[in-house]
């Protein structure tokens, strides 16, 4: 069994020859044993060996065929399904067989790749990359060439504080500051 990749609205509604009785949900991508007479979901039925209606044997997953029922499938893909992403703010419900097309062409739910470190960004498929390229929690690299990686929001404060290039840098300033003091100290004793 799988997880249900779908979220019906009015679930309560769903005719019962619709639904499989393996998972209890609609059918996903239907297919019959060789019994020919019982339906049900292709990932629910493909390691069974026998028809879990009628017991009748199944000797492998090629005995398995693809339910041809015009009915039933139209009916599959009409049924009327939320957003995968709903709960992060995606109103959308539709059609299921077009599920997969407003996710990639239209709903702007998708997450930025780097959820998990906390940003918060959601944008459409296509959006989504724009931002990803300087996203605040992506890899950066230290732009004086030091090597150090970090997420992109802590650079500034590798650049004010950790540094190594940077730090070897102004110590060379320093020298240079103070052998520039003693010359002139030098030449000032030395005119005075
Ligand atoms: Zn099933
Ligand atoms: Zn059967
Ligand atoms: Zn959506
Ligand atoms: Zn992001
Ligand atoms: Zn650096």
């Amino acid at each position: 069994m799988t997880e249900a990749p779908f979220v019906y609205v009015d679930e309560d509604k769903i005719i019962s020859h619709l639904l499989c009785a393996v998972c209890q949900q609609p059918f996903i991508n239907p297919h019959k044993p060789a019994c020919k007479k019982h339906t049900f979901c292709f990932s629910c039925v493909k390691t069974l060996s026998s028809c879990p209606t009628c017991r009748h044997s199944i000797h492998g997953v090629e005995e398995l065929k693809p339910a041809e029922d015009q009915m039933l499938l139209t009916l599959l893909n009409e049924l009327v399904v939320y957003c995968s992403f709903r709960k992060r703010g995606c109103s959308w419900t539709g059609p299921r067989e077009n599920l997969e097309a407003h996710k990639e062409r239209s709903c702007e739910f998708h997450h930025c790749c780097w959820t998990a470190r906390g940003c918060q960004t959601k944008a459409s498929k296509k959006e989504l990359p724009k931002h990803q390229v300087d996203c605040e929690y992506g890899d950066a690299q230290c732009p004086e060439g030091c090597k150090f990686v970090c997420e992109r929001r802590f650079i500034a404060n590798h650049l004010d504080q950790n540094c190594a290039f940077i730090k070897q840098r102004r110590r060379e300033e320093e020298l240079r500051e103070n052998q520039r003091k003693q010359k002139v100290g030098t030449f000032e004793r030395r005119v005075l």
